[in-house]
This record gives C-alpha cells, structure tokens and sequence, in this order.
C-alpha cells in the first residue's frame, strides 16, 4: 500500500471490486481493502438478473464466469401454486442466457479484473476510519490489518462499498432516507445433480422457494419464510424448517431434494429490511448493499450492485461533488419502484394473483434498469485492449 491514492474502497466484491475496475481503467489510482480472503464464499445466493448480466458483457468479464463452467440459463419459470409460467431468455444486446456464479466465482472474477486494470487489492485489511480535513471533507481512511497497526492512506474520495453493515457509512453518520416494513428470512443450500434446469421460483400462500443452477453441477435451493416464523421454529433445527417450507410451497421441489446429496451445509438470513441510504458527500460515496438495500426475496442485490458501480465510476470521474449527487439521484429514481415492490413480495400479504401482478410490476422495473444501462456509451468500459503477442 502507498501511502496516497486517488481513490480509496472498503469492500471487494461485486460493488467494490466493479467499481475499483472501472475506475482503475480510467486511469486512477485506487486501492481496495477487504478483511475477508480473496475467493472465499459469502452469506448470498447469486441469481443475475439480465441487468446485470448486461454489466458483465459490456465490461467483458462474462467470458470469465464462463470459463469457470457456470451454466448458462436460458428459461426460468415462475410457479404460483399449480399455474406454471415459463419465461425463455432471448438474445439482446448480446446477452443471450442468464447466469448465477457462486460468490467464490464472480467475486473473484472482479477482483482479478480490477487488479488487470491496475487497481491495488489488498485482503486482510479494513477501513477502521476516516481521514478528515479541517472543513470536514473525507480526505482517506485508516486502515488496519489482521496485526490491528493501523495506517493512514490519503486519498480524494473514499467509497464505502463494505456491505449491509458499512462501518463506512456508520463512521460517515450516513442518514437512512427511506425505508421499507418488510423482510424474509431465507434457508438455502446446494444439492448435487438436482436436474430441475433453468431457475424455478415457486410461490405458495405464507412462502417462497426457488432453484438456481450454479457451479460444479450443484443447484443452490432456498426457502424464504416470515421472519416472525423462522425465530419460532429455527429452534427445532434448520434442516426441518427448511424441509417443511420446500414441502408446503412445492412437493415436487421437495421431492427432488429428498432425492438429492446436500453438498456443504444449510445457510441462513435472518432478514434485514431495505432501505435507501444517503450516498454521497464531500470525499465520500456508497455503492452497493452499504448504500442500498433490498430484501433478497427478488434475488437482485448484486445486479443493483453491478449497476451502481458504473453509475458510481462515471460519477467520479466527472470530479466534482455535484455529479455525486448526481449519482444518488439516479440510483434513487431507478430503484424506488423495485424496493416498494419487493417489498410487498416480502411481506407475504399476497394471494397468488397479487404475487402474479407483483412479478409484472417487478419485470416493468427491471426493463426500466436495462434501458438505462443500454443508453451508456460503450467507450467508458472498454476492457484495455489485449496484446495479440501476448494473448
Ligand atoms: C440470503 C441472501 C440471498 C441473496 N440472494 C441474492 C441473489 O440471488 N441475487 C442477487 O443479486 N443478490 C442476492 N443477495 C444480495 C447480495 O448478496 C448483495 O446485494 C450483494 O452481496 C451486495 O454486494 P456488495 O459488494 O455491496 O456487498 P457484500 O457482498 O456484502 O461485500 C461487502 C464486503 O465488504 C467487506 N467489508 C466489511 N467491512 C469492511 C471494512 N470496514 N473495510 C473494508 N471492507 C469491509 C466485507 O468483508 C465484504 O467482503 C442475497 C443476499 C442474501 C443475504
């Protein structure tokens, strides 16, 4: 680590790592700290939604996902009770299938793609606090690592991209400017050879349960219940919540897991309910769950994510304080009508109908998002050009 850098991020997964990519291309200097180690796993399931697969071909990493044998989706079906609705991928903008990496994969992809452009990716450390100048503008952060020596990296604007928790924002007494009532709690896990194809998200009266193919041929499933109901019940073991929610929203799904070999261990989230953050200030930006939050029930937090860093990035390199808040407007605008929706998704208050009509609603706002990234000019995330003698 130098002891100044343009801009400093705490936070190296998919908005940090994204965001120091697409800054380092433009020729800053950026340095990124993340306490966890590089390629480790984290509390998520990872359905892209097509904006965000969208992001990944525009800064040309998807072939990096592909790569790493990361089933291409073409279909996904929606299930409300016994009505079946399937939905195929087509081919726009040169995103013909969806994807779901594991975080182990698309993290790490990002993270060599950020060291490829030049940025400095340190794992191990974390920002403990913030530099101020005298007028209160954020002038870099201390940073300490797993020996707690804690140092001071300058730097013309520091990006909290350090999760749902931010200690950025915390430090930062970032105000939490909307917020929504609801949250789901979720149990997941990965079955071996599951052979439902495409992602299946299957809706029943008090739950939700969803198939999502991933790496290494597991197929990650999740149940999301009531909050209310995950405290009382957890008590009787996950596996058996977990299982009795699989078996009320879908037998079949349930069917197919009883038939399958867990590989690893259930994970849960006990919820947390979304919320808008103020995002920008004088030194200072958030991007990612630190400024955004929204319940997982309509599995788009990394493609909030991956949007977010280049509305962040080209924001910052217009240079002034303005354009950051240009970039909170933006965000704000785009994501209101998403976070209202998943919102109601998450409370459980629907009948199959309703949920019909909520889905509706959400792909409207999800056609919104893509329009908007399909009018960015291409030239911004231009990967470097690669050497024919090298390649
Ligand atoms: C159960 C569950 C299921 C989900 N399923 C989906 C899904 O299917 N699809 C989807 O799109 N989204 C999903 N999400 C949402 C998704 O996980 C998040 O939106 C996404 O991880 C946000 O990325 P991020 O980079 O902002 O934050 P994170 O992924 O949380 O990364 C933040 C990083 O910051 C680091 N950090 C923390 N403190 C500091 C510090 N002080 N200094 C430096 N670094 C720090 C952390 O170690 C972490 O590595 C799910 C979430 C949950 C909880």
């Amino acid at each position: 680590m130098k002891a100044r850098y343009d801009v400093v991020i705490a936070g190296a997964r998919c908005a940090g790592a994204s965001t120091a990519m697409l800054l380092a291309r433009q020729g800053l200097q950026v340095l990124v700290v993340d306490p966890t180690s590089r390629g480790s796993d984290t509390l998520s399931t990872h359905a892209l939604m097509r904006g965000g697969v969208l992001q990944l071909h525009r800064w040309g990493v998807l072939h990096a996902i592909q790569a790493a044998e990361t089933p291409a989706i073409s279909r996904t079906t929606f299930h409300y009770g016994d009505e079946v609705i399937e939905v195929s991928i087509k081919e726009q903008d040169g995103v013909g299938a969806l994807y779901a990496p594991r975080r182990t994969v698309i993290d790490s992809v990002l993270v060599d793609s950020a060291l490829a452009a030049g940025a400095t990716v340190v794992h191990g450390h974390s920002v403990v606090d913030l530099l101020r100048a005298a007028d209160g503008r954020i002038r870099g952060a201390k940073i300490a690592g797993a020996d707690k020596k804690v140092i001071d990296v300058a730097a013309d604007l520091v990006i909290g991209a350090d999760g749902v928790r931010s200690r950025v924002a915390r430090i930062l007494q970032a105000e939490i400017q909307y917020t929504v009532a609801h949250t789901t709690a979720s149990i997941y896990g990965y079955w071996k050879d599951l052979g439902w194809e495409g992602f299946h998200w299957l809706y029943n009266v008090g739950g939700a349960v969803g198939s999502i193919p991933t790496n290494a041929g597991d197929t990650c499933v999740f149940a999301s219940l009531p909050p209310t109901r995950f405290e009382k019940e957890r008590r009787d073991g996950l596996d058996t919540l977990y299982h009795a929610v699989l078996s009320e929203v879908s037998p079949d799904l349930a069917r197919s897991v009883n038939e399958s070999e867990l590989s690893g261990k259930l994970r849960a989230f006990a919820g947390t309910p979304g919320f808008l953050r103020c995002s920008a200030g004088p030194g200072w930006a958030l991007v990612g769950d630190a400024g955004y939050f929204r319940d997982p029930i309509t599995a788009h937090g990394i493609t909030d994510a991956l949007r977010d860093a280049e509305l962040l990035a080209r924001a910052v390199t217009e240079g002034d304080d303005s354009a950051l808040a240009g970039y909170q407007e933006t965000r704000d605008d785009l994501v209101k009508g998403l976070l209202d929706v998943t919102d109601h998704i998450a409370s459980f208050e629907w009948d199959l109908d309703e949920a019909k009509e909520d889905h509706l609603v959400l792909s409207r706002e999800m056609n919104a998002e893509v329009d908007l990234l399909r009018t960015l000019d291409q030239q911004f995330v231009a990967p470097p050009a690669v050497n024919p003698a090298t390649r």
